[in-house]
């Protein structure tokens, strides 16, 4: 395995993965031995398999079944597919059956909402369980017939594509955008994006062209082209369709990237559950060298350039950009101090340009259709277009492209969204709207999106979606540092204590306070934006939250009666003086 990975140690990733996959967990031994053979303190191997949610230091069961916790999936009634499951594989969600043949547990996202419920069989997504198939998957566990041979409607995954603008009725076909790109010249081609005015895809917004110059103007010569597909905002899964049906495009993105800022060597960092997707990606690679799109000499010119897909192992901080760079490395994804910005200290600190899946293939189109052919649709402010990931109460969940300044109720018209209570726009990171807000459009000066649109009719409680959001940024806090660790899980509690009916008006004065220390004090992007879920809903809600508030001064969030148990019993005191009770006001 080590030499087949050239003996990088930024492959450790990669290598761990298939550790796992052949002993269902990494071993002491191997760990022992990676350490020697690549030089990697154990304690270092150790700390990246208990950073990733997909790596393990014990025994999963030979067939590892994880079911994706995102919130579409609850609305389809994972709760209680999870239970069924549970019960007709003898073992309970989070633990391994004494057997060890199976093993089963909760994960993130899967990025399937538009066909959920969903999970993960061994790494492989599957799609819209329903007790019929869990039944099946049932019987093929108990004669153990090997994930490979199941049947294949299980895996099978639909693009959905429902409506399409510029890029996804796009006919470009591999080389056209880079042979325009050579024909006009880099600089032209250069200018042509800035002129287009794309900005990344991936929510931020950041002006394309500027960062590529930024990247080409370093004085390092050393640079790198990275591909982010770690789309892990739940209800985004667009970056999925266009790694499936558009690949060529995004490769062709960022070959022509590669020319313009003088990269040899490319990054795809592909989010671990599009395990799916991995040998589709190579064989197009393959298909590129073979036709003399990537590799030595690239159509004849002076350019040489290739692209490496790296597997993501299950976590979601990974989709922030330095985080994805460590995690590249072979290391932790923790997010890196900024500034130094990537594009002058990257991927092993030289310069590096990163940019989403979408991003990279509106590149490869304006390259050959030219700036003007982008910035003729949008707004001022916002000029292209935006492709959605919509999921929840809808009648075709699936992918959308719109020009940008298109309206809120126009895309939940198209959809067939009925009696919307409210829409999450940019996934639990980004904005609840409520609807009386559906003529707000959609564009970086009112509503931006990586792409996640998740649809919540009136029979939803507003209160169950911000615990499944507050839930999903608790888990997935890198822990790195104190206010996002520590006040995720806080934020957490303080609203389980809510919501379960034990919460004072004191306790939204607290819940309030929590929401500013955590996006005040936050070190990265994840930490800011865990508390937009409490934030928008209590700016849109707030009878909601009183609704659920007892009406006395305070309640502890623990029996704090109960816990004072040890000390009466050392003290050996058990009269009124040693019990506190809560007094109804
Ligand atoms: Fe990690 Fe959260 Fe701190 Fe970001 S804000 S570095 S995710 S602990």
């Amino acid at each position: 395995l080590v030499e087949t990975h050239s003996r990088r140690p930024t492959r450790l990733l990669a290598i761990l993965r298939a550790v796992q996959a052949r002993y269902f967990h990494i071993p002491n031994q191997a760990i022992r031995l990676l350490s020697k053979e690549l030089n990697i303190p154990t304690t270092r191997i150790i700390g990246v398999i208990e950073f990733y949610s997909f790596l393990h230091l014990t025994p999963r069961g030979r067939y590892d079944i994880l079911i994706s916790d995102s919130i579409t999936d609850h609305m389809l009634g994972k709760h209680n597919l999870m239970d069924y499951l549970s019960n007709k594989l003898s073992v309970s969600p989070g633990s391994v059956r004494e057997d060890g043949l199976v093993s089963l547990d909760n994960t993130s996202c899967t990025g399937m909402c538009d066909q959920g419920p969903a999970g993960l069989i061994n790494g492989h997504a599957i799609t819209r369980l329903d007790r019929p198939r869990i039944d099946a998957i049932a019987q093929l566990i108990d004669e153990q017939m090997a994930v490979e041979d199941w049947p294949k409607e299980f895996f099978e995954v639909g693009d959905n594509i429902y409506q399409s603008d510029l890029l996804l009725s796009s006919r470009l076909t591999a080389g056209q955008g880079l042979q325009s790109t050579f024909a006009r010249g880099l600089k032209e081609t250069l200018s042509e994006i800035d002129h287009s005015g794309l900005r990344g895809r991936g929510g931020a917004g950041f002006k394309t062209a500027m960062k590529w110059r930024f990247c080409a103007e370093e004085s390092e010569q050393e640079r790198y082209v990275v591909c982010n597909a770690d789309e892990g905002e739940p209800g985004t899964f667009k970056d999925r369709v266009l790694l499936n049906s558009y690949a060529d495009q995004v490769f062709e993105g960022m070959t022509i990237c590669a020319a313009l800022i003088g990269a040899k060597q490319g990054f795809l960092y592909l989010r671990g559950e599009y395990l799916h997707l991995y040998h589709k990606l190579e064989n197009v690679l393959e298909q590129r060298r073979q036709s003399g799109l990537l590799g030595n000499n690239i159509l004849g010119k002076d350019m040489n350039f290739d692209i490496e897909i790296c597997l993501g192992a299950g976590a979601y901080i990974c989709g922030e950009e330095s985080a994805l760079i460590e995690s590249l490395e072979g290391k932790c994804g923790i997010p890196r101090n900024r500034p130094p910005y990537p594009v002058s200290q990257g991927y092993l600190n030289k310069p590096t340009v990163v940019n989403n899946v979408e991003t990279f293939v509106a590149t490869a189109n304006i390259a050959l259709h030219g700036g003007a052919w982008f910035a003729a649709k949008g707004t001022e402010k916002s000029q292209g277009t935006k492709i959605l990931s919509i999921s929840g109460d809808c009648l075709r969940p699936g992918i959308y492209e719109y020009p940008f300044g298109v309206t809120i109720r126009q895309i939940l018209a198209d959809c067939g969204a009925h009696d919307v209570l409210g829409v999450q726009i940019g996934g639990p990171s980004g904005t609840f709207i409520s609807n009386q807000e559906l003529d707000r459009i959609l564009g970086f000066e009112d509503l931006a999106t990586g792409g996640s649109f998740i649809v919540f009719n009136s029979t939803r409680n507003i209160l169950d979606i911000v615990r499944n959001f507050t839930d999903f940024f608790a888990h997935e806090s890198c822990g790195f540092c104190t206010p996002c660790r520590v006040g995720t899980s806080l934020l957490k509690k303080q609203l389980d204590k809510i919501v379960d009916g034990h919460g004072s008006a004191g306790d939204v004065v607290a819940l309030e306070e929590l929401t500013r220390l955590v996006k005040n004090h936050s070190h990265c992007g994840l930490g800011q934006t865990a508390a937009n879920p409490i934030i928008h809903t209590l700016e849109r809600y707030p009878d909601l939250y009183q609704s659920q508030l007892k009406k006395i001064s305070y309640e502890p969030g623990f029996d704090l009666n109960a816990s004072l148990e040890t000390a009466r019993r050392m003290a050996n005191r058990n009269d009124a003086g040693a019990h506190l009770a809560q007094v109804e006001e």
